[in-house]
């Protein structure tokens, strides 16, 4: 990558075509002749296929469907591919590849079921929203022995597996999309082909059945998923040097917590709040004094309780039998539901304010006594670490009285934090299960399903942190990408550093630049005791304004230009949601409970806090100071690259074709947007920018030789081909000539295609 010439191009400027730009195919030299297939821009932005009936002047009469016709500018029309490309099951192979052919290639094909496309090296994955007969043994089957080879994740798994084995490297599948586009229902599809094929010892299917479990705890209904999973993760699935699975290891990142204290109107907190209070059985149900879901103040302020076609009663059987069978003890089990009730007794839990200056007690009923009992600490207890904080001033003791607002808030961190704790808990159960432990020989094969690119109307820390590991996934897949364009070309003695790549690093060390980055000044923020939103956002503007990343914006508010559009973040909440406080007195409650599960997620807290950095925020030095949110999370992520530097990465790109979760819509608009931030139509540029369309001399020879004036029958394929060049003034710069094969920047083909057909 460091011979190529970085550049930086908004990336909407680099997506919208521009007439007679060579990376766009040569559509300058192209008029709308009659008869010819074309693309017209709909008033509502959609394009459209239609034919040229007659041009007169500087504007083209056009049929778009059967009794429709439209008048347009003959300049504002996009060419279309010839009719044998339609549905083509590899963009690449188109001549054109402008945004008009790729979205009605992937709509074309979409509408006939067939939601798998390539685009070069990555699957795209149109979400179906409805059952397609697309899977199962009869197609694992087929990919298996080969007897099927159009685009599928089946073929992806298949391909991982086969170069783990030939070329002993371990495989990496990553898999990206917006929230709904279909990313975790395709990670379960690769793992059930890979269990298929290297299955035998019966762990696949304890592989398999970690998805219900980290489902009802991870995922929950939002706006634009009714099971969307609330944290990333990365699954390692090894195979013994015969091929056959032998473990798997998960690894999570950033479960957003805050969905258990809160959610928003029309969205649910995790699955298992709702599946165990319909599912327990009574004696469960008893013991846990479970209560129905819209009586409890966490799950009732979103006003939704169920999810359409979905039985949360059936799902508590699927997750207990699950757990069952990855090994989790039924004692275990019952300590988990407890955790769960207790998070949701922790939120009925109120106060009583008992003098003129806002202090509280908590109140001593159901709630309190309940949530006391199954955490397995008094009730004094509970109320001395929810009404009081222990301080050290001047190296002297000192009890804080909270307010009613502080009370509320360490309830809330305390319902937090255990629910993460339990969810962490049990990924290590899990794995523990799983554990290949000293049987480990042979290669392994790494999934991950991680949310995509995020940009809302409103963007807060979530996001920030989320767009940060996106923007190092696409520098991860553009190197690879230009690495493999670079080796072809190398292969065949052809000059390459023609090819322009666009680089994102800028963007990167916005963000991590040390002192002077996104992420430092955060984490230096953080710990001053006055510091506000404001005051960051006003550290960023005073320190960022002049990096070509950053633009800083009114108030809170400043915005990053990621290499997928630019995304304004609104700085309110930042520095609570990197520190993530849970306080010491929360924490020695924990370590005081008679319940296991709390103890454990106390010396974890324990031991995960690092003394080491200087807490000047608090006055206390009793309060426990760990890793902010940001640096753990950029930690995990550099060892996540680490770990998939190393290995041979597949992409697959999932796209929400509507934001209905409804069959047979697709929405092109919706489908453009997406495809340019997950880095298809960036893929489609790469190959643009290089020399998309390759053709060995012989085939290149036959299938145009005919067309030559000249007599050409005694001469090599090299020769007929150069001779065929000239003919046709292909321009110097629209091709190169390898050893065996001839390279095309795109365009140049359809127009020899056209010729062809002509004659
Ligand atoms: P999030 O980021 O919110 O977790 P996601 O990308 O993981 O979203 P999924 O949960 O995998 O999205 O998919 C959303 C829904 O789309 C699924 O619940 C399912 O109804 C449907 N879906 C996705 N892929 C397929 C498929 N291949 N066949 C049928 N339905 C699918
Ligand atoms: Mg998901």
């Amino acid at each position: 990558a460091a011979e190529a010439t970085p550049r930086r191009l908004s990336p909407r400027a680099a997506a919208s075509p521009t007439q007679g730009d060579a990376r766009w195919g040569d559509t300058s030299s192209y008029g709308a002749k009659k008869k010819h297939r074309v693309f017209c821009q709909l008033p509502n932005g959609d394009w459209a296929l239609c034919t040229v009936l007659t041009t007169s002047g500087d504007e083209s009469v056009l049929k778009v469907s059967e009794g429709k016709v439209l008048r347009l500018k003959t300049e504002s029309l996009q060419p279309a591919n010839p009719e044998i490309l339609d549905g083509v099951d590899d963009l690449m192979q188109l001549s054109y590849l402008s945004e008009p052919s790729v979205l009605y290639n992937l709509q074309y094909r979409y509408s006939q079921d067939m939601i798998y496309t390539k685009a070069g090296p990555v699957l795209v994955a149109v979400n179906p929203f409805k059952k397609v007969s697309l899977y199962g043994n009869e197609y694992i089957d087929a990919y298996r022995n080969k007897s099927m080879d159009s685009p599928h994740v089946y073929a992806i798994a298949d391909a991982a597996l086969r170069e783990m084995k030939r070329d002993e490297v371990n495989q990496s599948i990553i898999i990206s999309g917006e929230s709904g586009a279909g990313k975790t229902e395709t990670a379960k599809i690769a793992m059930q082909y890979l269990a298929s094929l290297g299955g035998g010892s019966g762990i696949e299917y304890e592989i398999l059945q970690t998805n219900p479990i980290l489902e009802a705890f991870g995922n929950a209904k939002t706006l634009r998923n009714d099971n969307s999973s609330r944290f990333g993760k990365l699954i390692e699935i090894h195979f013994s040097t015969t091929g056959r699975i032998c473990g798997a290891m998960i690894q999570t990142f950033l479960l957003e917590k805050s969905r258990v204290v809160q959610c928003a109107v029309g969205e649910r907190s995790y699955h298992i709040f709702y599946q165990l209070c319909a599912g327990a059985p009574a004696s469960l149900r008893e013991r846990l004094n479970l209560k129905k879901v819209d009586e409890y103040k966490y799950l009732k302020q979103s006003c939704c309780y169920s999810i359409a076609g979905v039985d949360d009663a059936q799902m508590f059987r699927t997750v207990t039998d699950a757990m069952n069978i990855v090994h989790i003890s039924k004692e275990d089990q019952e300590n988990v539901f407890a955790m769960v009730s207790a998070v949701l007794w922790l939120g009925d839990v109120s106060f009583t304010v008992i003098d003129n200056e806002n202090h509280v007690e908590i109140v001593v009923d159901e709630a309190s006594k309940t949530a006391a009992e199954l955490l397995g600490c008094s009730i004094e207890d509970l109320n001395l670490a929810l009404s009081k904080r222990h301080m050290k001033v001047n190296n002297e003791n000192i009890v804080q009285k909270l307010t009613l607002a502080q009370a509320t808030d360490t309830r809330d961190a305390l319902a937090k934090s255990v629910y993460a704790s339990l969810f962490e808990w049990l990924v290590e159960q899990i794995n523990k299960s799983l554990s290949v432990g000293k049987r480990r020989t042979g290669r392994s094969i790494s999934i991950l399903d991680i949310y995509g690119f995020e940009s809302f109307d409103k963007n807060s820390f979530e996001q920030f942190c989320i767009n940060y590991a996106n923007e190092r996934l696409q520098q991860h897949f553009n190197r690879h990408l230009f690495k493999l364009e670079q080796e072809e070309y190398v292969e065949d003695g052809i000059d390459w550093a023609k090819v322009e790549f666009e680089d994102n690093q800028d963007c990167l060390n916005l963000f991590e630049k040390k002192p002077l980055g996104l992420l430092s000044l955060l984490d230096e923020e953080s710990t001053f005791p006055n510091a506000t939103d404001l005051t960051f956002a006003n550290k960023l503007k005073q320190h960022l304004n002049s990096n070509s990343c950053f633009r800083g914006e009114r108030g809170k508010a400043f915005a990053v230009r990621h290499y997928a559009g630019e995304v304004a973040y609104d700085t309110s909440g930042f520095l609570e949601k990197n520190r993530d406080l849970l306080h010491m007195d929360s924490i020695r409650l924990l370590a005081k409970c008679e319940t296991s599960l709390p103890n454990m997620f106390a010396s974890k807290m324990l031991a995960q806090s690092d003394n080491s950095i200087s807490v000047p925020y608090r006055s206390s030095a009793a309060d426990s100071q760990k890793l902010s949110v940001a640096m753990k999370f950029k930690g995990q992520l550099f060892q996540l690259m680490q770990r998939l530097e190393s290995t041979t990465p597949h992409f697959i790109r999932c796209i929400k074709p509507n934001n209905l979760q409804l069959p047979a819509i697709y929405e092109q608009g919706l489908v453009l947007q997406q495809l340019k931030c997950c880095g298809v139509l960036e893929v489609v540029r790469i190959s643009r920018s290089g020399y998309p369309t390759r053709m060995t001399h012989q085939k290149f020879a036959r299938r145009y030789g005919f067309l030559l004036l000249e007599d050409v029958s005694s001469q090599d394929p090299l020769s007929v081909s150069v001779a065929i060049l000239h003919q046709f003034n292909i321009l110097p710069e629209m091709y190169q000539v390898g050893y065996t094969k001839l390279f095309f920047r795109t365009g140049q083909i359809g127009k020899l295609e056209d010729t062809r057909n002509r004659t």
